[in-house]
């Protein structure tokens, strides 16, 4: 059998992401042990009821010591944290990577915390679903799907491609850009979307009690879609908008802009200016379906 690629890997966080990455090196048996690290022991009793890891730990200290693959999972918001703890054990070599959906200040966080001798390729696979935690994981989340990676200049070419052939086994195509691009595109496609159904939910739950039990019974697919987007973790979405802020206030500008452009046609009844705005928007939903990202 061949050997795999990686000897030790420690997943700090085991979540939804976490965990399905577990089972992916598992599926592809690119790992000779891996190491899980959460906070709370109902987090790992699942994990070893799941059998997704070989060791599990409270402390992320213990879960770096002697790893060659640390892949921090965790939401945003406990990545300098994170990167104290570690840093006294990382080992010469070793990559340190992560999952987070902000790029700019995981290289603030985490970037200041990786030893000479260490090799930090920051990562997002663009894959997820509303859910969280180590039962909600599947080793199919991130077929098809892209990952982004974003190495600080000067990363070891080697160190870069062995995090990239991870990820392709996982089923993914890579993508490589500045921190700064990334939390600029990821802004418009990702974190406005869910700023606005967090919005439109709120809007209908702030809705006399009456009419709330009308929106729910009649929900429509429109509403529908915006609650499941709506139903994704408080604290990661918290830790996101905080940390893409500057992006995401630009792109949300842009779109109050959009809205009052659309809000005036419809009050001066300018059905042409609606229907022009309407199909702009149908051919994204084309070119979205030809280039399979639908
Ligand atoms: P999740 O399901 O809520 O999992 C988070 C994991 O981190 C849990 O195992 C949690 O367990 C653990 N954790 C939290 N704080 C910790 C700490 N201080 N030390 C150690 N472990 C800690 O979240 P997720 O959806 O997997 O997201 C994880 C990361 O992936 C985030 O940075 C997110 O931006 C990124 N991401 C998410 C998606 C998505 O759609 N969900 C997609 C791509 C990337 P305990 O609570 O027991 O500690």
């Amino acid at each position: 059998m061949s050997e795999p690629m990686f000897e030790r890997v420690a997943l700090i966080g085991i979540g939804l992401i976490g965990s399905s990455l577990a089972r992916v090196m598992q599926r592809e048996r690119l790992a000779g042990s891996i190491v899980a690290c959460a906070r709370r022991a109902e987090t790992l009793a699942a994990v070893q009821r799941l059998a997704i890891a070989d060791d599990t730990t409270h402390d992320p200290a213990e879960a770096a010591d002697g790893a060659d693959l640390v892949v921090v999972c965790t939401p945003i918001g406990a990545y300098a944290a994170v990167g104290e703890a570690i840093a006294p054990r990382l080992r010469n070599g070793v990559i340190v990577s992560d999952v987070g959906s902000v790029k700019q200040t995981v290289v603030r966080d985490l970037g200041p915390h990786i030893p000479d001798g260490a090799h930090f390729v920051p990562a997002h696979p663009v894959a997820g679903t509303e859910h969280s935690g180590p039962e909600a994981g599947f080793a199919e989340l991130f077929e098809g799907r892209w990952c982004i990676l974003t190495p600080p200049p000067g990363t070891d070419p080697e160190a870069v491609k062995k995090v990239g052939a991870l990820w392709k086994r996982a089923g993914m195509t890579l993508e490589t850009m500045t921190p700064a691009h990334h939390d600029h595109v990821l802004a418009i496609t990702s974190h406005l979307p869910h700023l606005v159904a967090f919005s439109i939910v709120g809007t209908a739950a702030d809705l006399e009690q009456d009419l709330r039990q009308e929106v729910i019974k009649f929900a429509a697919s429109g509403f529908r879609d915006f609650t499941r987007i709506a139903a994704s973790d408080p604290t990661m979405w918290r830790d996101i908008f905080l940390n893409n802020r500057h992006a995401l206030l630009d792109v949300c500008g842009r779109l109050l802009e959009d809205i009052s452009r659309l809000q005036r046609a419809i009050r001066w009844g300018e059905g042409e200016e609606i229907e022009s705005l309407i199909e702009a928007s149908r051919e994204i939903r084309r070119k979205l379906i030809d280039a399979n990202q639908a």
